[in-house]
């Protein structure tokens, strides 16, 4: 494929196989008549080409809880960076509210980056897990979790009322981690799963990661991260195509065509991983049936 001179393909057409044909006004429709209450989903705020698919067909949505304000300030994300607000102790029964009123089946949530918790807000996670499990012991819940800093105790805090599936994301290969995920370290990431594989129950607690492509990054050194996450306890593992989000400053390098991620699929099979990895792939896309795998 052909790049822009500044690496960027975004002046040209997207490819059919980055649309979803699901039509996404009952999404919006549907989120449009809840009070909300300050509590964003990712779905609408990322502009996720799948939001006609996920409520409407699986019952999945992915939120964000603990504000809309992130301490660190990573170009691919469209979020703001600045001094978050105080916690809101509200925060559990109006997340009850939201799963309540959409009929959610599998949440999904994550939070900004707050550096400046002690806990990095490993508590109100808890928080919000216990409210959900009391409204709907049925209903599957997924933590995509921060790096914490790599503040064990902030893991420890997270088994107080573990979620299904602790999810974190690298973002890209260790080589991009500079300009793409400042503040973060691959290592660091990697430690988190080593540390959930060494002290949660498996049986209980599934271990997710997941990739963004479309940098430029090679798919030799995608198969590295696989193994060394696979290596670090995660059992499943999401790659997509990068799409840059309102706001964000990062372009897209390159439109990955589909046989590449057909060879990552096939990787993980060999090294015991289920990687799941298309062009539309999130890491909440199609997350209960990744999840309903682990049985
Ligand atoms: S992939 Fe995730 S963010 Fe996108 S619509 Fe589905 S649940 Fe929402």
């Amino acid at each position: 494929m052909r790049h822009m001179s500044n690496g960027s393909v975004t002046s040209q057409p997207i490819p059919s196989f980055l649309i979803n044909p699901n039509p996404k006004y009952p999404f919006r429709e549907a989120i449009a008549k809840l009070p909300m209450n300050g509590i964003h989903t990712i779905c609408e705020e990322a502009k996720c080409p799948n939001r006609g698919e996920c409520l409407p067909q699986h019952g999945t949505i992915s939120i964000m809880v603990m504000g809309s304000i992130c301490t660190r300030g990573c170009p691919f994300c469209a979020v703001t960076t600045g001094r978050p607000k105080p916690l809101d102790e509200t925060e559990p029964q109006k997340v009850v509210d939201i799963a309540k009123a959409l009929n959610v089946r599998y949440l999904v949530m994550t939070s900004p980056n707050r550096d400046e918790l002690v806990d990095g807000g490993a508590s109100q996670f808890v928080k919000i897990v216990t409210a959900l499990r009391e409204f709907n012991p049925a209903l599957k819940i997924e933590i995509l979790v921060p790096d914490f800093e790599g503040k064990e105790a902030s893991f420890q805090v997270l088994l107080q009322n573990p979620p299904d599936v602790i999810a974190h994301d690298l973002q890209t290969i260790p080589r991009l981690y500079g300009p793409i995920r400042p503040g973060a370290k691959y290592d660091r990431s990697l430690n988190l799963f080593r540390w959930f594989k060494a002290n949660a129950d498996s049986s209980k607690v599934m271990l997710k990661a997941g990739l963004m492509v479309g940098f430029g990054e090679t798919e030799a050194e995608v198969k590295e991260i696989l193994k060394d996450a696979a290596e670090a306890g995660v059992k499943f593992f999401t790659i997509g195509q990068y799409l840059k989000p309102p706001g964000s400053t990062l372009e897209v390098t390159e439109y990955v065509p589909l046989e590449r991620y057909a060879s990552w699929t096939e990787y993980g099979k060999e090294i015991g991983m289920t990687v799941q990895a298309s062009p539309l792939t999130r890491s909440s896309y199609l997350a209960d049936r990744l999840a309903s795998a682990k049985a």
